[in-house]
């Protein structure tokens, strides 16, 4: 059973109903997608389990099912803790609590990223300094990183991401980390399965932060996870993300708290969706290769990654050559008039009005995250994608090319 639907589509558009609905979504079931949720038959077992226990309160056995496989799933030579919560933010926020971020407090953060990454230093008062991408990977670049430690080396921590499911250069970050002695927290939203130099993105850093959101390689509908080095630390988040009650009869509390954990029904569709999670991220790599394959002779580059890790392929990318005059955007909007959905790359963050105070470091030369957004665009990586449907894609990008 496949069930599929759009999370980007539909918004702000009227109300439909009866046939009109009915219609409507035929003609959703035919739109080509950027990546939407594919399920299958086992996530239901675990959620008419919980309706058969009557176990619907949030925290349970799926909640606790849940965060023992992923903590099995990304063990290498540590163990990890796990914390379910309700999305990849919440994590995220409950990350930036842990590793010590308050008022005034910079964070070097990955630039080129989605906003969710950012906004939870803003939650606690932290400053973000946005650092310049590399051409290697379109992440965090650590000559780049270098120059924001020079020039702010009173910074907490770092933030990185790594994009579409393409891990970092995480060897050099952590060195600079290391040796400035701060935090690193890796937003790993993106990037669940895949591996940098055999170890899983979301174990690389000091604080890992996976998502389960309707587009991600694998959903619970909603969700994320939070994966700490110590138990102490995952209990500690666990009080946050539960009111903040001490241990009293009476609701006794001394912090502020957050209502962050994950549902124990949505959790059932983590679980069944974890046994799937090797086989879509194959599935992401086979669309990549096709793209890779189709577009070899065209002036134009896939997004990149390093030889020695394996992203996992999450959304598959492209930049047009520079010596070439064909705008991405008269592409985008060409696959949208043949309802199909591309986007640009995710807008960096130092052009962002709502960070436009905020101090944003590159190596030296001009911004290569500049470069990459006004190059580049996000093509459907659906893995429910048909192979004669990715091969309208490829017809209509490789028109612009003719
Ligand atoms: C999706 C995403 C998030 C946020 O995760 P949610 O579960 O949607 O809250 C954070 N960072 C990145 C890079 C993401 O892509």
């Amino acid at each position: 059973m496949l069930i599929s639907f759009s999370i980007w589509q539909i918004q702000g558009e009227p109300k439909l109903r009866g046939k009109e609905l009915r219609t409507r979504m035929e003609n959703t079931n035919k739109r080509i997608c950027l990546s939407t949720p594919t399920m299958h038959e086992e996530e239901l077992g675990y959620i008419q389990e919980a309706f058969e226990k009557n176990w619907i309160a949030p925290l349970g056995f799926n909640c606790d099912g849940l965060e023992n496989e992923i903590a099995d799933y990304v063990k290498g030579d540590d163990d990890w803790h796990t914390l379910a919560l309700a999305s990849g933010t919440a994590a995220l926020h409950l990350a930036v609590k842990l590793a010590g971020i308050g008022q005034g407090d910079k964070v070097l953060c990955s630039d080129m990223t989605f906003s969710a990454t950012v906004n939870p230093i803003v939650y606690e008062g932290g400053i973000p300094v946005f650092v310049d991408s590399e051409y290697d990977t379109w992440n965090m670049d650590p000559v780049a990183l270098e120059k924001a430690f020079e020039q702010h080396p009173d910074a907490k921590a770092v933030m990185l991401v790594h994009l579409y499911g393409t891990p970092a250069k995480v060897d050099e970050i952590r060195a600079l980390c290391d040796r400035h002695g701060v935090a690193l927290i890796e937003d790993a939203a993106e990037s669940l399965s895949a591996t940098y130099r055999g170890r899983k993105c979301g174990t690389l850093g000091d604080y890992g932060v996976i998502s389960f959101n309707g587009n991600k390689i694998i959903t619970t509908s909603g969700g994320g996870m939070l994966l700490t080095k110590e138990k102490s630390l995952r209990d500690k988040a666990l009080f946050w993300a539960t009111q903040a009650r001490e241990n009293a009869p009476w609701y006794e509390h001394k912090e502020i708290g957050y209502n962050y954990r994950m549902s124990n029904v949505v959790a059932g569709i983590g679980r069944g969706q974890l046994k799937h999670l090797e086989e879509h991220r194959d599935r992401k790599e086979q669309v990549y290769r096709r793209y890779e394959q189709a577009f070899a002779d065209l002036p134009v580059t896939m997004n990149p990654y390093l030889a020695d890790s394996r992203p996992n392929f999450w959304l598959s990318c492209l930049t047009v050559n520079r010596d070439c005059a064909v705008d991405p955007l008269a592409i985008i909007r060409r696959l949208g008039e043949a309802n199909i959905e591309a986007r640009p790359i995710w807008k960096p963050m130092h052009m962002q009005p709502v960070f436009a105070t905020c101090a944003f470091v590159t190596a030296g030369g001009p911004a290569v995250n500049e470069d990459v957004f006004a190059r580049g665009l996000c093509l459907p990586s659906d893995i429910k994608m048909t192979e004669a449907e990715q091969g309208r894609v490829i017809d209509i990008v490789r028109s612009f090319f003719e």
